[in-house]
């Protein structure tokens, strides 16, 4: 593959105001115009590098917006308040009243949450299908589905969509492919793969340091322009616009974004290794026994790794809490949701994450009471961080008869 997001998002070049190496941050709600004209065409759309009123556009969301569009090699993309403000104005923008989805069961909690609860208001149903079934998604297209969606790399059960077959089965359809690729930053280029739409959170990998929530959608310059729509935008009525502020940080953060998930695709790869050695049941796509790990490395970058994201299954939630809670002691990481930290972050997805998906559905797809999902830090020394792992699981009984592998 010779499309390297890494270097196009290096070499975007914005100066500051004064020749600062960081460009300006536009610390506006609104723009004063020469012209009442100018004012008037700017509002029909008709003036391109005006600006109007920051809930539309501002100079700090675009150039964040242009470092994600390279992220994924799209045409163009827009920036949003959260992960979930950008997948609710995708889907808003595609569907009308009465109008179906087909999404894979295994999806972030808010979404799952969204599809199944929140757009009965609208009469949007969803059919929940097991994504790496390619004849199952085919059934579940009906004359009214708008969209196909999914995950790269779904939360938390880390199943990986075979995006080139998808997105061929949605194009002979004539459906757009939606791709949440919130676990995967520069390991999946999704668009690249297929994918017409491609979500993120922000909050998670791409920004890295856990201090705000954000979103964003990457996809053609037209679809983007819709979103922004003064009359029909979802983006510019449901007003969840990012900060200025906020964007320029975001914007300084993706400059370290591609050494940040080699080191933590690197040390969830080692830990995911050992644990498995250590007997342990281990979820991990770098993992040849992972059930998407043929597909997923087909369809990666792979200096970039399989990610930092696992899973292990303790047996029983109590295990587990205790599990976390020791770890935490230990100052491993932190019992916390949200992914994407220096620090790895650890919780239990049945009762906090995935929470919204009922008990008996959980338990259909897999998603055991005993299952701790990680966000692998950026330790610098793993090897020190996986004895220290090992030992709390010895401490609680779970490794009984394994010595930990040096
Ligand atoms: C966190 C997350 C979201 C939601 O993003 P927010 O920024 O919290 O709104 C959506 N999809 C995935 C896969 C996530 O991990």
């Amino acid at each position: 593959m010779d499309y390297k997001a890494s270097d196009e998002i290096q070499s975007l070049q914005y100066f500051g105001e004064f020749g600062g190496v960081n460009p300006s941050i536009s610390d506006s709600s609104t723009y004063t115009f020469l012209s009442a004209k100018t004012m008037f065409d700017t509002f029909e759309g008709n003036t391109e590098g005006c600006y109007l009123y920051s809930r539309h556009s501002s100079p700090s969301n675009l150039y964040l917006g242009e470092a994600m569009a390279q992220l994924e090699g799209t045409e163009s993309a827009n920036v949003y308040a959260s992960g979930m403000g950008a997948i609710s104005a995708v889907i808003l923008q595609l569907c009308d009243a009465g109008d179906h989805i087909v999404c894979s069961r295994t999806i972030y909690g808010g979404t799952y949450a969204l599809l199944k609860n929140f757009l009965k208001k609208f009469n949007i149903t969803t059919s929940f299908v097991d994504i790496t079934n390619l004849e199952q998604v085919e059934q579940a297209i009906t004359s009214k589905t708008k969209m196909v969606y999914c995950e790269a790399v779904s939360n938390p059960l880390l199943e990986v969509a075979d995006l080139p077959q998808l997105s061929k089965l949605a194009k002979k359809h004539q459906l757009p492919l939606v791709v949440d690729n919130t676990f995967s930053p520069l390991s999946i280029s999704a668009a690249k793969l297929g994918a017409d739409i491609v979500v993120h959170s922000l909050t998670k990998f791409i920004n890295g340091s856990s201090d705000c929530v954000a979103g964003a959608v990457c996809a053609s310059t037209e679809f983007c322009l819709a979103l922004k729509d003064v009359n029909d935008g979802a983006g510019m009525l449901l007003g969840s616009t990012l900060d200025s502020l906020r964007a320029a940080s975001i914007l300084k953060n993706m400059r370290t974004l591609h050494i940040r998930v080699k080191k933590h695709s690197e040390n969830a790869q080692y830990l995911a290794k050992q644990f498995q050695k250590d007997g342990l049941k281990v979820v991990y796509p770098g993992l040849e026994s992972h059930q998407g790990h043929k597909t997923m490395s087909k369809q990666m970058n792979p200096e970039f790794g399989f990610g930092g994201l696992l899973t292990i299954d303790v047996g029983s939630l109590d295990m587990a809490n205790a599990l976390m809670e020791l770890m935490q002691r230990e100052k491993l990481g932190y019992l916390a949701v949200s992914l994407g930290f220096y620090k790895t972050l650890f919780s239990a997805p049945g009762t906090s994450t995935s929470s919204e998906i009922p008990m008996e559905e959980q338990e259909e797809l897999g998603l055991s009471q005993g299952l701790i999902r990680f966000s692998i830090g950026l330790d610098n020394d793993i090897h020190r961080t996986y004895l220290a792992m090992h030992s709390c699981m010895e401490k609680l009984g779970i490794l009984e008869s394994n010595p930990a592998m040096v």
